[in-house]
């Protein structure tokens, strides 16, 4: 275990912005955590998991602890014909995690490939890319309760995975940290390619195969993203948000190039980034913060900003879009000590 206080967060934020934390714990096991949540000098402090920082907003110093899982490991931990359940451990960088499995020929993450962040979280926010979600290859989810210590596993089922969303977001919020998750991948991968920006870059490639999946995401990803090592950013700040059918299709007649994608019968998902472009945000710097100029739905930090500027440039863009379309947008990222 590695401890410091009075511990600067700047390298452990996407956005990078400068704020500090009382103490700081990185945990590289499982009963080194449950150690530590068992100390009763940590029992009255505020907690925080922290993996990569690249879905947070830190809106000024955390007066407590920060817990960060380094729990390392990628192991084969069952197989049959078909399929290969693999267990990764929570500190494990998550698209070393992709690279391994799509190098193994194993199916099923590669459509995730070149998200920040690390395995710990990839339940937490059931991370999304090019049509898939984690959900759809997280077998278990191995946690220890903050409250007991006690390991507790959940299953698929249990984690109530939703956009963006799950079980640690709601009941389990603060109350479970991720040591280790199981992903049950395919032996003979089926690849989905119907998301057309894929599709179209994948006609480059002479072949559909797992590498070239995962080769075809990083190049648009690259294209299309700030590299939070040169920009800050945390990827899609805002949930794309789902309306009405009716509110869609309203909005859609006014502008044939916003693209709609059903939910269900009642209810459509549309992309918030076009929204806050047709809002006339898109490329605007406002100080040390702004929106990117490529993607819309990304907000960039340039350097020598806070959170609350980020907060404040966010609050213009959602009543903005919302006097102009009626329609709400939620933010994505976690946020961290904004009054
Ligand atoms: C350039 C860029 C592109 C991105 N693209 C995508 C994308 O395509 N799809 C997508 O879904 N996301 C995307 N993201 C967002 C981000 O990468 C994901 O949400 C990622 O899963 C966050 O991982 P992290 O380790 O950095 O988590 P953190 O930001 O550190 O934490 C996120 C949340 O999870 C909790 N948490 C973290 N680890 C644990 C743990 N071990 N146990 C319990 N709780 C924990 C934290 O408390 C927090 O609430 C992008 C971000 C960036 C910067």
């Amino acid at each position: 275990m590695e401890f410091h206080a009075c511990y600067s967060l700047k390298s452990h934020n996407t956005f990078g912005f400068d704020v500090r934390t009382g103490l700081f714990a990185a945990v590289d096991t499982a009963d080194e955590l449950q150690a530590l949540l068992s100390d009763a000098r940590y029992h009255t402090m505020p907690r925080l998991v922290l993996g990569g920082g690249s879905n947070m907003v830190f809106c000024g110093d955390f007066d407590g602890l920060v817990i960060h899982p380094r729990m390392g490991g990628i192991e084969k931990q069952a197989e049959d014909a078909e399929e290969v359940y693999l267990r990764a451990g929570a500190g494990v960088v998550w698209d070393d995690f992709v690279a391994c499995a799509v190098q193994h020929g194993w199916g099923g993450a590669e459509n995730l490939s070149f998200i920040p962040g690390r395995v710990g979280a990839s339940p937490v926010q059931n991370i999304g890319a090019y049509g898939v979600e984690a959900k759809a290859i997280i077998h278990q989810v191995e946690c220890i309760l903050t409250g007991t210590g006690e390991r507790r596993i959940f299953s698929n089922a249990e984690c109530a995975f939703g956009y963006r969303d799950s079980v640690f977001k709601h009941a389990w919020k603060d109350r479970a940290v991720v040591t280790h998750v199981v992903f049950r991948l395919r032996k003979r991968p089926v690849l989905q390619v119907h998301y057309s920006p894929l599709a179209d870059e994948l006609k480059n490639y002479p072949e559909h195969s797992l590498p070239a999946v995962r080769q075809a995401i990083i190049a648009i990803r690259r294209r299309k993203l700030p590299d939070p090592a040169e920009t800050g950013n945390a990827g899609s700040f805002f949930k794309n948000p789902v309306v009405p059918k009716a509110t869609a299709e309203r909005l859609a007649a006014a502008d044939p190039q916003l693209t709609l994608y059903p939910v269900n019968d009642a209810s459509v998902k549309l992309p918030a980034g076009r929204l806050i472009e047709l809002a006339g945000w898109k490329g605007r710097r406002v100080g040390n913060v702004g929106v990117h100029a490529q993607q819309a739905l990304v907000l960039v930090h340039y350097g020598g900003g806070t959170g609350n500027e980020i907060m404040a440039l966010a609050a213009a863009i959602r009543q903005s879009v919302y006097d102009r379309f009626g329609v709400q947008l939620e933010p994505e990222v976690n946020v961290i000590g904004y009054h």
